[in-house]
Formats: structure tokens, C-alpha cells, sequence
């Protein structure tokens, strides 16, 4: 029998579970423990503020406490992007990034939320690998602990935008989510919390009639149907349409800007169509466009623009009054930018 991770609960969730066995234990003791675990990152017993014997023990028989191994670690030396290579339990390897944040000495880490990825997105190395599983809500919430153990300052930030679409593994990102920005948990304020998606309709519905906190990232990156298509397969499921209506109704419920994602390949969507596509779809929703240079080792892979290309594109959004972001997707140098993680083990460079 699979025990229930530790570090996949909230407090509400081991008291419900240690009760539901006939194990007698207050809010306050589960507070305690998962302080213990998540805060402080310690899963070895005893704990800093004794708990009951008798308490101990049933916590030590009935919930897994196993961490994954830290196998790997690169540096980019550009940039200062860490990607750590983690060995789960079961043999599969997940990574995370540490990602240095303008506030000097401040960190935020992205996380991987499936094993490889079933989306194929047409740019990306993950989607190269197909999808192996889903990660776990706790293992999620261990990996960001690995990074923020060697991390030299603060970790104030988590984003899921590693391996996997997150709104396919829909019910463990939330429940890492919560884990990780509870006071109890990681300790992150929700508002520093992102999750990513490709454009997954149902999800993104789901996520606006259930008013979660995190920030909320949606990747269109073309507005031209037959290219959405052939770069996002997903394309396929969920047309432009569906996605923009989406959008727009989680930007009235929400109040505010959405972020957009924008995967920029020179040549391929940077041109006039795409503009116009967004004034069709989108015009008047309240949007702010985030600009991410595509990364794609491959010698005949896609291009990011150049100066002019992107000054081009960037006015012509500005001119319809769309706030543009430039998203730095660093660690490029060491596999660890976005769309490159594929789980290779480097050889290590800190
Ligand atoms: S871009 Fe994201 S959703 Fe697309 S294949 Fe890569 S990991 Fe999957």
C-alpha cells in the first residue's frame, strides 16, 4: 500500500487522515509537524518542538517521508540559473531551476510538474520526450525544498513552467500550490505563486469558477489558426475561439491583465497576421503580452528574432494597447531555459 507523502499535506489534510485512522491529535500538533517538515524542510524525527511520543509514532508508521536524490546540479555561468536533477523513489527524474530574481539575493524556483510531457509542443525538448507520468503533489513541494536548500538567499517565488503541462495534472499542482504558499508549507505569498498552461479550455474554467490565488499564465504564442495548429498540437482539442473566450472570462471575473505567454520564433510568428489574429480574438480583454525568446538547441530548430524583428513586433502591440513584457528564460547554457528541460544528466558544473 502507497502511504500518503508528508510533505503533500496541508495540516487540515494529516488531521482528516491521523483521524480517519482513530489517531487522536489537535490542529495545533499538525500545525506543528508540518512546520516541521515543509518550513524548516526536515523530515527526520524527532521534531525541533517534541510532539507526543505516541503521535510520533503513528505519523513515522502511516505517512512516507522519503526525499529525492539531488543527482545533478548545473550552473549557468551567464546568468546564474541552478538546474537540479532529482531522482524520485520510483527511479524517474524530474528537475528544477533556481532562478535569481532582480531583488538581489532573492530566488524563485520552477518547478516540473509531470515527467516528461504529452503536449508536443513543436518548439519545446520536453514535449520531444512524450509524457512518462504525472509528479505528485509532494514531490512537486521536494523538489522546490532541494532547491531552496541550496539556495544562498530568500526563496520568495515558485512559477510551474518546467516539465509538464500543469493543468493536465490539474488536482496535484493546486494541492502543491496550497502546500507551498501556506504558513505552514513553503511560506510563499500566493501572489508569487504562477502556473502555466497551454491553453487547456476545461482547466482554465475550472481554475476561474474556483478563484485560486496564483497567478495564472496562458500560452497562445500564435493567433493564426493553421500555425496555433502546427507549434501547439494541443491546438487541435481547443480552438482559438474556445481559448479566447476563456480568457476573456477569466480576465472579467479576475478584474485585472492577464498574463499571456508569447513563444517568439523568428519568422514564424512574429508578423503582422499574428497582430491582427489578436485584435480579432482579444481586442479590448485586458491582457499583458509576456515575451519569451524560444529556446531550440537543434541545429535547424527555431530562431529567436532579432532587434528588429522583435522593435517591429513590439510596437505593433503597443499600438493596440497591449502591455508587453520581455520574460528573460535564462539558463539557456545549461539546458535549463524554458523548453529545454529533458532530463539529461550533465556531468554537474557548480
Ligand atoms: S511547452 Fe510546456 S506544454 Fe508544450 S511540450 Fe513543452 S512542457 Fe509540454
Amino acid at each position: 500500500m502507497t502511504l500518503p507523502h508528508l510533505l503533500g499535506l496541508l495540516p487540515e489534510d494529516l488531521e482528516a487522515l491521523l483521524v480517519h485512522a482513530g489517531v487522536a491529535v489537535r490542529a495545533a500538533e499538525t500545525r506543528r509537524m508540518l512546520a516541521h517538515a515543509v518550513s524548516h524542510g526536515l523530515l527526520g524525527f524527532p521534531i525541533a518542538r517534541p510532539l507526543p511520543a505516541r503521535l510520533m509514532a503513528e505519523i513515522a508508521a502511516r505517512f512516507d517521508r522519503q526525499l529525492p536524490e539531488v543527482i545533478d546540479r548545473a550552473t549557468d555561468p551567464q546568468d546564474g540559473f541552478v538546474k537540479l536533477l532529482l531522482r524520485l523513489p520510483d527511479g524517474a527524474l524530474c528537475e528544477a531551476v533556481r532562478i535569481p530574481l532582480e531583488a538581489q539575493g532573492r530566488y524563485s524556483v520552477c518547478l516540473s510538474t509531470q515527467v516528461g510531457c504529452a503536449m508536443q509542443c513543436a518548439f519545446c525538448a520536453t514535449g520531444r520526450l512524450g509524457l512518462r507520468r504525472n509528479l505528485q503533489a509532494w514531490e512537486m513541494v521536494a523538489a522546490f525544498l532541494a532547491v531552496r536548500a541550496e539556495a544562498p538567499g530568500r526563496v520568495t517565488g515558485a512559477v510551474f513552467m518546467g516539465q509538464g503541462e500543469p493543468f493536465a495534472n490539474y488536482d496535484a499542482v493546486i494541492q502543491a500550490a496550497r502546500v507551498l504558499s501556506h504558513p505552514c508549507g513553503g511560506r510563499i505569498s500566493a501572489e508569487a505563486i504562477s502556473i502555466s498552461t497551454v491553453g487547456l479550455v476545461p482547466q482554465i474554467r475550472r481554475y476561474t469558477a474556483e478563484k485560486h490565488p496564483y497567478r495564472l499564465v496562458i500560452s497562445l504564442t500564435s493567433t493564426v489558426p493553421e500555425r496555433r495548429a502546427r507549434l501547439l498540437p494541443v491546438a487541435a482539442r481547443h480552438d482559438l475561439e474556445q481559448l479566447a473566450h476563456a480568457i476573456a472570462d477569466h480576465a472579467q471575473d479576475r478584474g485585472g491583465r492577464v498574463m499571456v505567454a508569447w513563444v517568439m520564433m523568428s519568422g514564424v510568428n512574429m508578423d503582422a497576421r499574428e497582430v491582427e489574429g489578436l485584435q480579432r480574438l482579444l481586442g479590448g480583454v485586458p491582457l499583458r503580452l509576456s515575451l519569451i525568446d524560444v529556446n531550440d538547441p537543434r541545429p535547424d530548430g527555431f530562431r529567436p528574432p532579432d532587434a528588429a524583428e522583435l522593435g517591429q513586433f513590439r510596437d505593433a502591440l503597443r499600438a493596440l494597447g497591449v502591455p508587453v513584457v520581455r520574460r528573460y528564460s535564462g539558463g539557456a547554457g545549461r539546458d535549463a531555459a524554458c523548453g529545454m528541460l529533458a532530463a539529461k544528466v550533465t556531468g554537474g558544473a557548480c
